[in-house]
């Protein structure tokens, strides 16, 4: 009896696998067919400075309006939108929007992450150097762009040809692209640096945050991720994070983004412990347009 059931199990689990390995097989082929067909586009999603306060922060009534409520809390009209992040979607023919959490692990698998990256890049200088306002846009690099292409010329290539500003890039980067090769890391993000394009830590908190790194790195921004938004009104702990990270910054000069912000409660938090720079759903959702995403909470 037992033997039946774990074959039939273990029957139940090929079937599976060889779904999984057929699924796996098709979207590859069709991620190499959408990087040729140019099926990718790039949303953006707002990146807001707050005003720094010194006093305690209140709380409007609950049930507020989220964009009352913001300005109750900050006063009106003073945080301001300061960048963009973009944000890749693959608008797949029959799937509709396939998520980037899906496609890009397998892109970095296959190098086809190579060309999508290099086409993120240049989309994003692109549309950014048409922007009215004159945000920084902040691109998402993966590790196998850093490891396995002269990222100082493409970005160059990229810059002059757009004519958009270097200090109007900033270039995404997670702790774990860093640690496969830190000397050839280091070397291409100081190169980059020098063109005058600012690097942020992405998702810090989640992966190896060695304080080295901080130290080593040309880093302009950690961007605190957003798991730590997630609890921060009810965990004792993550809201000492916050403030350790926070000082941390401070004592090294890199400023601190929080991620993932979608109450107010969350932002009156992070007023009141100082952070002054803010992203996530509150503010706004990724959009196509930077225009459509203007319409946000706070800003
Ligand atoms: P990320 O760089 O940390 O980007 C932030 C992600 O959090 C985005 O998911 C964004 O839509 C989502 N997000 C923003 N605000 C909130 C919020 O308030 N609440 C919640 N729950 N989520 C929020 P998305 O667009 O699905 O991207 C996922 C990840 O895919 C990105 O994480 C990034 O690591 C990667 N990615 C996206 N575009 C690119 C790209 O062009 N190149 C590379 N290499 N990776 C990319
Ligand atoms: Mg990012
Ligand atoms: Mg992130
Ligand atoms: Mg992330």
């Amino acid at each position: 009896r037992a033997k039946a059931d774990m074959r039939r199990g273990v029957c139940y689990y090929e079937a599976e696998m060889d779904e999984a390995a057929r699924l796996r097989r098709e979207l590859i082929l069709e991620l190499r067919r959408a990087a040729e067909r140019e099926e990718f586009e790039l949303h953006y999603q707002l990146q807001a400075e707050l005003p720094t306060r010194s006093a305690p922060v209140a709380l409007p009534p609950p049930g507020e309006a989220p964009a009352v409520a913001a300005e109750a809390l900050l006063g009106a009209g003073t945080s301001t939108i300061v960048g963009y992040e973009a944000l890749l979607r693959w608008r797949h023919p029959v799937r509709g929007y396939v998520s980037p959490a899906e496609f890009i692990p397998l892109a970095e698998e296959t190098g086809l992450i190579l060309p999508i990256g290099a086409w993120v890049l240049r989309a994003a200088c692109r549309e950014a150097a048409a922007w009215r306002g004159s945000y920084r846009v902040a691109v998402n690099l993966s590790a196998v762009q850093i490891a396995h292409c002269d990222l100082p010329a493409l970005v160059a290539e990229v810059l002059a040809e757009s004519g958009l500003p270097a200090t109007r890039l900033e270039l995404e980067i997670t702790e774990t692209s860093i640690i496969e090769d830190k000397a050839r890391c280091l070397a291409a993000l100081e190169a980059v640096r020098a063109l005058g394009v600012t690097i942020a830590l992405d998702d810090f908190g989640t992966g190896y945050s060695s304080l080295d790194t901080l130290r080593s790195f040309p880093f302009h921004r950690i961007k605190l991720d957003r798991t730590f938004m997630r609890d921060i009104a009810t965990s004792a702990e993550s809201r000492a994070i916050l403030r350790a990270v926070l000082t941390l910054g401070r004592s090294l000069d890199i400023r601190v983004l929080a991620e993932g912000v979608e109450t107010i409660e969350q932002l009156a938090l992070l007023a009141e412990e100082g952070c002054s720079e803010v992203q996530g759903f509150l503010f706004g959702r990724p959009e196509r347009q930077v225009e459509a995403a203007c319409g946000c909470a706070a800003a």
